[in-house]
């Protein structure tokens, strides 16, 4: 996707912070962190949203880098919260699938 934010820093055009890196995934600092720790973790290949993952071994490799993430930071035990928001109700801004990583502040719920 020519077009698409978070494909431009797959592709390498837009640098973002990145914390991990492997064949399938991109991890990355959120510019506007709504936690001590917030990364975004996103697919290498252009996935819109939640609704069009078909890849379920592709979810559940996200959800394991996002523990490891929480762990390195130290936030494994403390605890953290792992989110996927979809389309518009569930807030999502970029249309290329994110996992959002929050963690080093106690976390409210339900969420806003
Ligand atoms: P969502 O609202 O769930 O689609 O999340 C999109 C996230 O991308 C937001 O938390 C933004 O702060 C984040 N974001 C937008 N632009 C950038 C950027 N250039 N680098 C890092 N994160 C970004
Ligand atoms: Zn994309």
């Amino acid at each position: 996707m020519t077009n698409c934010l978070f494909c431009k820093m797959v592709s390498g055009d837009i640098k973002p912070e990145v914390v991990f890196e492997d064949e399938k995934v991109l991890a990355f600092r959120d510019i506007n962190p709504q936690a001590p720790m917030h990364v975004l973790i996103v697919p290498k290949l252009h996935i819109t949203n939640l609704n069009v993952l078909q890849d379920a071994s592709l979810g559940g490799h996200m959800l394991k880098i996002a523990a490891c993430i929480a762990e390195e930071h130290g936030c494994a035990e403390t605890g953290y919260r792992a989110v996927f928001n979809c389309n518009d109700d569930g807030g999502q801004t970029v249309h290329h699938l994110h996992l959002h990583v929050l963690g080093g502040r106690r976390m409210t719920w339900p969420p806003g």
